[in-house]
């Protein structure tokens, strides 16, 4: 009765070394165990996430604003974050191309309306003075 906790232990102890195993990241390059925030290996320097990419609330604020004010230039963030494999990057990206397109699409009214104005003013002048 004295082996049973030995050989449970035993067997914890195994556990816990697999679970170590599979739980641990390692690098894929020199097979050293690193952080789950590590961005490059501590041992060999191998780029451990290669495109971590800001998904602050400032960087979402810039990206949305340049998207909006600035609309063909928010197309570059877009598709730079819609490649991502994070859903959350992936999220910010559609969010930059719809704020994009709905600028375009503001900016494409605007101009009609202006172009529309200017000629039937320009009509009423011609009508005025008969040319
Ligand atoms: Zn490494």
């Amino acid at each position: 009765m004295q082996r049973m906790p030995r050989l449970t232990a035993g067997y914890f102890f195994v556990y816990t070394i697999q679970m170590e195993a599979t739980l641990t990241p390692r690098c894929p390059k020199c097979g050293t165990e690193v952080s789950e925030t590590d961005i490059f290996c501590p041992h060999c320097g191998f780029e451990l996430k290669p495109h971590a990419i800001d998904t602050s609330v400032a960087k979402q604020v810039l990206i949305y604003s340049v998207s909006f004010f600035l609309a063909p230039f928010g197309l570059h963030y877009a598709f730079t974050y819609l490649k991502q494999s994070d859903e959350r990057a992936r999220m910010i990206g559609i969010t930059s191309l719809v704020l994009t397109v709905v600028a375009i699409a503001i900016g494409i009214i605007v101009v009609q309306q202006f172009f529309s104005q200017a000629y039937s003013q320009l009509d009423l002048i011609n009508s005025v003075t008969g040319f």
